[in-house]
């Protein structure tokens, strides 16, 4: 019932940012305020157990959810952002793309050994964009990594790219 009423306010639209591309528009998630609220219960109900102390959300559709289940899970904000936006010292991973690559970036001292961390994202397409996140995050050697999304596009797979060991979880998977 809950899930029914988010799927219902996706927006699906046609050829963006390419023609050919069918988008997931989340913006009409965010925009009713009975879809925010089911989305942060969810997402608060899968984690709230997990002794999560860092949400890590990706630049920019994971600055959205990310801080609001951070306050709910009592744990700290970090972003991962494109190269060049953060001020301090950071660490980079780089990978490859349809065309061409992308690099994301996380302050070096972002978090430590002590930290159980929930890395998010608005959507997983072939898991790249996450796989560099959950990477680039290993390297500064956290407790515990679990993943989420709010949607899973699960035709394309993109869970098989990850280390089985991190569990991995979507509110949808469409
Ligand atoms: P991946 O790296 O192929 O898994 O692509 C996921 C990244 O692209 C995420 O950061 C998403 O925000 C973005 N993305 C790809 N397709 C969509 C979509 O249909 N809606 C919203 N974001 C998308």
């Amino acid at each position: 019932m809950r899930r029914e009423k988010l799927i219902s306010n996706i927006r699906n639209v046609p050829d963006f940012p390419i023609p050919g591309i069918q988008f997931k528009d989340v913006t009409t998630l965010f925009k009713d305020s009975e879809c925010l609220q089911i989305l942060s219960d969810i997402m608060y109900e899968m984690y709230k157990d997990k002794g999560i102390t860092k949400v890590v959300g990706i630049e920019s559709r994971g600055f959205i959810m990310g801080p609001i289940l951070a306050t709910r899970l009592n744990a700290g904000f970090i972003p991962i952002r494109k190269p060049g936006k953060l001020p301090a010292e950071t660490i980079e991973e780089t990978y490859d793309k349809e065309y061409g690559t992308d690099t994301v970036q996380i302050h070096k001292d972002a978090l430590d050994a002590n930290d159980i961390i929930l890395l998010h994202d608005d959507l997983l397409a072939t898991g790249g964009t996450m796989k560099a996140a959950c990477d680039l995050v290993k390297r500064l050697h956290p407790k515990a990594i679990y993943v989420n999304f709010i949607i899973e596009l699960k035709d394309l797979n993109g869970k098989d790219i990850f280390d089985p060991n991190i569990e991995i979880q979507s509110v949808l998977s469409l």
